[in-house]
Order: C-alpha cells, then sequence, then structure tokens
C-alpha cells in the first residue's frame, strides 16, 4: 500500500485548493481499506472526486481516494435490471453506461461531476429526479471495525440533498459499492422542467427518449455551469430553501417576482439562486472568488485564492440573504 505523503491535493478537488494532509491513499479494492484500518491509520476523509468539498484548511487525516471500479449485473427480468456498480466509477460514466444499455432511470442525472461512491452521500438529484428513485441498496465498511455492511433505501434516510451519511452516520463508512434497478421498460420520463421542455421543443421532439432528455441536460448544463476544468467550482454552494407558505405569502407581497414550488400544502421550496441574485452578489468578485455570472448559486475561485476567502464569501452572501429576506441559506458542499 502506497502513501502519497507529499501529493498535492489541488488536482482532486474541483474548487483547486491545496492543504496539507498527512498521506494520500488510493484505494482500488476493499481489502485495502481494512489494511489501512489494522495499520492504524488515522484519521481518515474519504474522498471522491472532489466536486462537492470547500478545503479551507490544512487536512489532519489520511485521504484514501476512492478508485473501486467495476459495472456488474447482479439480476434482471422482463422490466429492469440491477446493476452494482464499483464506488469509484466516475458517475457520469454510469449514465452513459445506462444510456448505452438503453436502460432508464439516471437520464436526468447526466453530467454530475463526481464519484457514484459520493451519490447516496447527498442524494444527489437534477431537473426532478434524485438518485433515490433508481437505487436499490449500498455496501460500506464501517472506518472503525472494518465490518461491512448493507444499506437498504429505507436505511439511508436519503432527502433533498441528504442522507444518513451526511448526518449521523458522518464519515463513519466507507461505500464500496452502490446498486441501482435500472428500467428496460414501463418507465416514466422527468420532463417537468421548463429547460428540458424547452430544449425539446426547440428540437421537435414530441415523444422524447431516455438519450433525448440526457442529450437536452446536457446541452443545458453546458451553457449555464462554469466547468471546473477552466474555472473551480463546486456546483451549487447552498441549497434551496424551503420556508412556510404563510412566510412564502409575505415575501410574495414585497417581492411580486420571487419563484416558488410547492412542497406540499404548507410548504414552498424558493431558488437560493435567486435570493442571491436579488440581493446583488450575480457575477460578484472578491480577489480570488467571487460569485458566477450566469448561476447565482455557484461560487467560484479564479486562482490563487483559498478555501477560506470562498468560505468568507459565502458568510456574507448569507448574512445577506438574511437581512434582506429573512431566510437561512444552508451551504450543500462539504466543509474539510
Ligand atoms: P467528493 O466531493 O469527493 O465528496 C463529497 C463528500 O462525500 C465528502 O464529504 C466525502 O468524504 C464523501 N464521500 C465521497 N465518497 C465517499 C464514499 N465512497 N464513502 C463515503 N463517503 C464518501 N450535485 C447534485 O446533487 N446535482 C447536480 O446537478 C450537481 N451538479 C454539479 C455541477 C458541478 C459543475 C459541480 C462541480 C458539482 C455538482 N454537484 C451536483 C455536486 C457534486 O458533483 C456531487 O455532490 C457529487 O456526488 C460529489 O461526488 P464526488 O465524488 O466528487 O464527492
Ligand atoms: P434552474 O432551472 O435555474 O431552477 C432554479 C431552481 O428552481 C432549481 O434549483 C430547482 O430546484 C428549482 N426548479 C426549477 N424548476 C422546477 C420545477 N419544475 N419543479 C421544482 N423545482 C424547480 O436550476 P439550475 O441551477 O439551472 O439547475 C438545474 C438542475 O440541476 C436543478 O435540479 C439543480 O438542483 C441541478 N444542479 C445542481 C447542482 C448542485 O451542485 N447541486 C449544480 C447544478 C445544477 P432543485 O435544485 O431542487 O431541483
Amino acid at each position: 500500500m502506497e502513501i502519497g505523503y507529499d501529493e498535492p491535493l489541488k488536482a482532486y478537488n474541483t474548487f483547486g485548493f491545496e492543504a496539507h494532509h498527512k498521506g494520500i491513499i488510493r484505494v482500488t479494492d476493499e481489502g485495502m481499506i481494512n489494511e489501512v484500518i489494522e495499520q492504524k491509520l488515522s484519521p481518515i476523509k474519504i474522498l471522491g472526486g472532489g466536486s462537492n468539498i470547500l478545503i479551507n484548511n490544512d487536512i489532519d487525516a489520511y485521504i484514501l481516494k476512492n478508485e473501486i471500479k467495476g459495472i456488474h449485473i447482479v439480476s434482471e427480468d422482463d422490466t429492469d435490471i440491477v446493476v452494482k456498480v464499483g464506488a469509484g466509477e466516475y458517475w457520469h460514466s454510469l449514465v452513459m453506461w445506462s444510456l448505452s444499455h438503453g436502460l432508464a432511470g439516471l437520464e436526468n442525472l447526466s453530467l454530475i461531476p463526481g464519484s457514484v461512491g459520493a451519490a447516496p452521500m447527498q442524494n444527489i438529484g437534477a431537473y426532478g429526479v434524485e438518485q433515490d428513485l433508481a437505487f436499490d441498496s449500498l455496501e460500506a465498511i464501517h472506518l472503525l471495525t472494518g465490518t461491512k455492511k448493507i444499506f437498504m433505501k429505507d436505511e439511508c434516510h436519503f432527502g433533498y440533498r441528504d442522507s444518513i451519511f451526511k448526518n449521523e452516520l458522518k464519515d463513519q463508512y466507507f461505500i464500496t459499492h452502490v446498486s441501482y434497478q435500472l428500467k428496460k421498460k414501463n418507465y416514466t420520463l422527468h420532463i417537468e422542467y421548463g429547460a428540458i421542455r424547452e430544449v425539446l421543443q426547440s428540437k421537435k421532439i414530441d415523444s422524447p427518449t431516455i438519450h433525448d432528455v440526457s442529450e437536452a441536460v446536457i446541452e443545458i448544463r453546458k451553457s449555464k455551469l462554469p466547468d471546473p476544468k477552466y474555472i473551480g467550482n463546486a456546483g451549487s454552494f447552498f441549497k434551496n430553501p424551503v420556508i412556510s407558505a404563510s412566510k412564502y405569502k409575505l415575501l410574495k407581497g414585497q417581492f411580486s417576482d420571487l419563484p416558488s414550488y410547492p412542497i406540499d400544502d404548507d410548504h414552498v421550496k424558493v431558488p437560493a439562486g435567486w435570493l442571491i441574485e436579488k440581493a446583488g452578489w450575480k457575477g460578484h468578485n472578491q480577489g480570488h472568488v467571487g460569485v458566477h455570472h450566469l448561476q447565482s448559486l455557484v461560487l467560484v475561485h479564479f486562482g490563487h485564492g483559498t478555501g477560506a476567502e470562498i468560505k468568507g464569501l459565502a458568510l456574507q452572501i448569507q448574512s445577506k440573504v438574511k437581512d434582506i429576506f429573512g431566510i437561512d441559506i444552508v451551504p450543500e458542499v462539504n466543509f474539510w
């Protein structure tokens, strides 16, 4: 087992920040996790593609970089296929694999960066679909005991950009494999998000296929989101807040253009990007960091900056949004 004591971290997080650490270990199979535990290398941090972390300190831990690969069909019937996927597979590769096999379920989640193992962590979602819709189960290894556990869907407590692994079980398990149940037929397409409908209409596609939906999502994402290859970012920095219907009514009186999406009879979701833009932050530059000019929910690193600068900017934005709207916006990104 090799330990990269001096290996730079910059290339392994999409913000592009550097930090000291105790060593980076590339984990290519489950046995290596047990080896790390036996050698008492601790504490441990688990790294996938680094597309949802903000490094704002040196890291007093060994970093296990997940590189467990493989996509295997474990069961199949007339309508469904269950695939077990190595958690170090690139998420978008799994989506492309499913499309190439004509399997539905992941098409709306095209082009999300990062690894399969991190997908259940925050129950990744986009364009009206979250990964739990296709999730079957996952395998994980406890980082203290080395014991393997299978988590079924109801044990993962999936929510909006949330799961048990971001809360009660934070930093306790290494997710090694995730299984998804994908559909051969009898599936519903999710094309209710305005942007998807617009792209399909512009292409005069009345009866879209899973491929059409995936291509539409890829087109929209490429047109709006900064590519971390060129400009450091971790996607949406904040979650969309959910507020009470009464609070929404009050705000709507003040801000007639305030968008909203109903959650239930008593709650609505308000786009955090709109709040940030309305508070005057869209396109704001502050030294080495800033707010993206096309998408206010994305904080960006122009180079030569630090995670602390992003954290500082995020705090200013949170405070301004609270002052104007009385709403707390909460980071989606994991602080390291
Ligand atoms: P990392 O950033 O490496 O890790 C994230 C957290 O998960 C860390 O706390 C880490 O310790 C933990 N973790 C990672 N792997 C494991 C494992 N195997 N076992 C246990 N813990 C683990 N997210 C969305 O939900 N929807 C989007 O549409 C979306 N779009 C994005 C667009 C851009 C341009 C970017 C940069 C990010 C976007 N994201 C989106 C955020 C991000 O891509 C996802 O959260 C992704 O799942 C993170 O994967 P990762 O492998 O990079 O995780
Ligand atoms: P958008 O289309 O500009 O819409 C802004 C927000 O409104 C979205 O965040 C979305 O909430 C919500 N929304 C829009 N249409 C909706 C509908 N029909 N029903 C319910 N909610 C609706 O959003 P965007 O920023 O370009 O992102 C598009 C999708 O990709 C979103 O689902 C977003 O979550 C996802 N995305 C996520 C990240 C990330 O890092 N997490 C980064 C980029 C894009 P939801 O976010 O709850 O869907």
